[in-house]
């Protein structure tokens, strides 16, 4: 596979590359210079090595597009983080890294932060918007959603334009995303959450595929409006699932909530048993709010993420 050089795909081309960031370490880069000039959108997916929906996504979109009806780019890396991915896991084998923790990362670090290092620098540098998808991976189930800074108007509109079910608007970005890493740069962006379970639900696959072709066109890149799809729930608040209710111990969990279910400050969200079906605690609601992040696993280990509640938009 070609080394990645953007430079080097020609107007009208589709091409197929490999980022090197050290031996033996390649990101695949799948890119689409349209035929007319526009802006670029970046898509990247597999962050998290145990969620699917993106990179299908991106591999349906990279086969359906047309790059002489287009006026810009598409630039995605479908498996962001490659050792996370090969090993089904959130998180590196190689030194536990987790991607969406250490940008802008670092070209002599671990394997881990020479990814974001190199994504950032390579890939990240060259986009006018940033999509990244995600999912709630093997353990977690999470709506699907498309989520936002509010204090970005473009990345507003974008989010609106996408056609998620649920929109989630958030005050603040926890540092070391890639999105943190997009927004220092000074360039706006989207992130998507789908149900996950380490399976493609086909309406999840719809609305990413979708939501790409349909940001695609809200940016110019293709031509054609497509229809109004406003969401069923708005959400806002917080959305950094290492503030939720974190597990005190490792157990087998029961959740006694769903995913969007409105709970009451103190609200018994779930309990936690150990081998023997004894409880060993219980896990009620922070505050008021929506549940947005369930451990569907219900092999749970100390201190993961059980809940996370957040607001509805008001
Ligand atoms: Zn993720």
């Amino acid at each position: 596979m070609p080394e990645f050089e953007w430079g080097a795909l020609g107007p009208g081309r589709k091409g197929r590359f490999a980022l090197t960031v050290r031996e033996g370490l390649t990101l695949p880069v799948l890119a689409v210079r349209g035929a007319q000039a526009g802006r670029t959108l970046l898509v990247s997916a597999g962050v998290h090595g145990d969620e699917y929906e993106g990179i299908q996504a991106i591999f349906d979109v990279f086969e359906a597009l047309d790059p002489n009806g287009m006026h810009g780019s598409l630039i995605t890396a479908p498996i962001a983080n490659p050792p996370a991915f090969w090993n089904g896991t959130r998180t590196s084998p190689l030194d536990g890294g987790n991607l969406a923790r250490v940008f802008p990362g670092g070209a002599e670090g671990g394997a881990t932060e020479a990814i974001a290092w190199h994504f950032d620098r390579r890939l990240l540098a060259l986009a006018d918007f940033y999509l990244d998808l995600h999912s709630a991976g093997v353990k977690w189930l999470m709506p699907t959603l498309v989520g936002y800074h509010a204090g970005d108007p473009a990345a507003e509109a974008a989010a609106e334009a996408f056609g998620a079910p649920v929109v989630w608007r958030h005050t603040s970005i926890a540092p070391g995303r890639t999105v943190s890493a997009a927004a220092a740069r000074g360039v706006s962006s989207l992130y998507v959450e789908g149900r996950g379970a380490g399976r493609i639900h086909p309406d999840d696959l719809a609305v990413y595929r979708d939501g790409i072709l349909r940001l695609m066109g809200h940016l110019g890149i293709t031509r054609g409006e497509a229809e109004p799809r406003p969401p069923r729930m708005r959400l806002a608040g917080g959305g950094n699932i290492d503030e939720g209710v974190l597990a005190r111990q490792k157990g087998f969990l029961t959740p006694r909530v769903e995913l969007l279910q409105h709970v009451t400050e103190g609200e018994l969200l779930g309990t936690l048993h150990d081998e023997w079906g004894r409880t060993l605690g219980a896990y009620h609601a922070p505050r008021a709010g929506v549940v947005v992040l369930i451990h569907a696993c219900p092999l749970v280990a100390a201190d993961e993420p059980l809940f996370l509640i957040t607001g509805l938009a008001g």
